[in-house]
């Protein structure tokens, strides 16, 4: 498939990869708009967040933000910014769904 963000999953293409487990892999921005910007993704394909139309992608998707939490707890960040873009009218340029982290702490020492 030709997806950036699969390719990152695969390993074929190098990132700065902040969190992984077996469903999700965040890693930084490769342009990034605070001091801290995550995009955190399921590794399964899932195209945008308004064209979900399956239970278990939802899951998927909705668990996205728990691990926006364990990130946020292990930066030790003071707060953060979440957003996520839906389709191409609405700033949505990878098609591959993925939850934006930013936050404009000072960088952390782990970062
Ligand atoms: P969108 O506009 O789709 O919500 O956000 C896509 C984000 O992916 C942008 O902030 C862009 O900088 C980032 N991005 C695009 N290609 C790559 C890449 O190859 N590697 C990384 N790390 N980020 C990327
Ligand atoms: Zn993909």
């Amino acid at each position: 498939m030709n997806c950036v963000f699969c390719k990152i999953v695969n390993k074929e293409i190098p990132a700065d990869i902040v969190y992984e487990d077996d469903n999700y892999l965040a890693f930084k921005d490769i342009n990034p708009k605070a001091p801290i910007h995550i995009l955190i993704i399921p590794k399964k394909h899932i195209e945008s967040f308004h064209l979900i139309d399956d239970k278990e992608d939802l899951r998927l998707v909705e668990w996205l933000i728990n691990v926006a939490r364990r990130i946020v707890k292990e930066l030790d960040l003071n707060g953060c910014q979440l957003h996520m873009n839906s389709g191409k009218d609405h700033w949505q340029e990878v098609m591959h769904i993925h939850l934006h982290l930013l936050s404009w702490w000072a960088t952390p020492v782990k970062w």
